[in-house]
């Protein structure tokens, strides 16, 4: 009992609202619903379970986002004292959703790496450290989505997604692979300012930003991690990278069409229906991962549109 699985199996849901902005069929797999508020919890789920299982006493980890969610949660659903990093550019609200979660909070580092660099060396020993988006269990974790909608007998034409240090695409990837739909094209959809998929891609090798510039903190991997890389080169990615402002508007219209508020991590996808993108247009049906997010609010949701817009 005490190591079930945490992630619950999210609705698929065919979208007219979205669907009228394109030519085929949209689908949304609502990850949103997951008890964190994102998929994180399928693929740090499975890893906290692994490491506990294994033996480990304390979670550590490093993320002010939805990856320290998911950590706390998991922490707290499996009894295990968890510790969650958080670069002092937090905000409040998150440490008091991960403190809500009975997780202790230190505030350490000016951006997402210092902070990693630091939980890596805490509690050594006893804990486990689970990298927010580097671990091949967290990706084998996020796969079960696509399991998900192999059930469903969907099989998808196209798949749509955001990509932050790359955690999703792998596990999306692991997932179609899994499946046999190993000529289905991922769009991975990055903002700009946080586009370090492409630029890895263009560079053909991992580059580290300078900084990272856009609102969609969450995308805000300095560098992605290898294997997602590796995959572009033995699946077709096609990289797609939105402005702030289209990310923040695809998110107000998503609220209006169902009703569910996402990050504008999550609206940078959404945006390639609302905008379509041409290597959708031929496509019948188009799955798009509604990866969620707590690190929003209507009030902050008409604050981003006012000082983009
Ligand atoms: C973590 C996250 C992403 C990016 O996922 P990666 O695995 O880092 O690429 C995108 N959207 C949301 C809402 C997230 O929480």
């Amino acid at each position: 009992m005490h190591f079930n699985q945490l992630h619950i199996n999210t609705p698929l849901m065919q979208s007219v609202a979205l669907s009228q902005y394109i030519n085929g069929n949209v689908w949304l797999k609502i990850e949103a619903m997951q008890p964190s508020g994102s998929f994180k919890t399928r693929g740090i789920g499975l890893a906290c379970r692994e490491y506990i299982s294994n033996g480990a006493e304390r979670l550590v980890t490093s993320s002010g986002g939805n990856a320290g969610l998911a950590v706390a949660y998991a922490g707290r659903k499996y009894g295990v004292k968890t510790t969650v990093v958080v670069p002092e550019t937090t905000t409040q609200k998150a440490i008091e959703l991960i403190q809500a979660e009975q997780a202790e909070v230190i505030v350490e580092g000016a951006s997402w790496d210092e902070s990693h660099q630091y939980a890596c060396n805490l509690y050594k020993g006893e804990s486990a450290y689970i990298h927010p988006f580097d671990d091949p269990l967290v990706w084998k974790g996020h796969a079960t989505m696509i399991d998900e909608i192999a059930e469903l007998e969907l099989t998808p034409d196209a798949v749509v997604l955001s990509v932050g240090g790359g955690g999703l695409l792998c596990g999306v990837l692991e997932g179609l692979h899994r499946h046999g739909w190993t000529d289905v094209p991922v769009i991975a959809v990055e903002t700009e300012g946080a586009d370090s998929l492409r630029q890895a891609v263009l560079a053909d090798k991992l580059v580290s930003l300078a900084a990272i510039e856009s609102i969609a903190t969450t995308l805000g991997a300095k560098r992605v991690t290898q294997t997602a890389l590796d995959w572009t080169k033995k699946h077709k990615v096609i990289n797609h990278v939105v402005s702030d402002l289209k990310a923040v508007e695809a998110c107000a219209k998503f609220v209006d069409h169902h009703r569910i508020l996402v990050e504008p991590a999550c609206g940078a996808s959404l945006s390639a229906i609302y905008q379509p993108i041409e290597s959708l247009q031929d496509k019948r049906d188009i799955l798009v991962v509604v990866c969620g997010g707590v690190g929003v609010s209507m009030k902050q949701l008409q604050k981003w549109l006012q000082e983009l817009s």
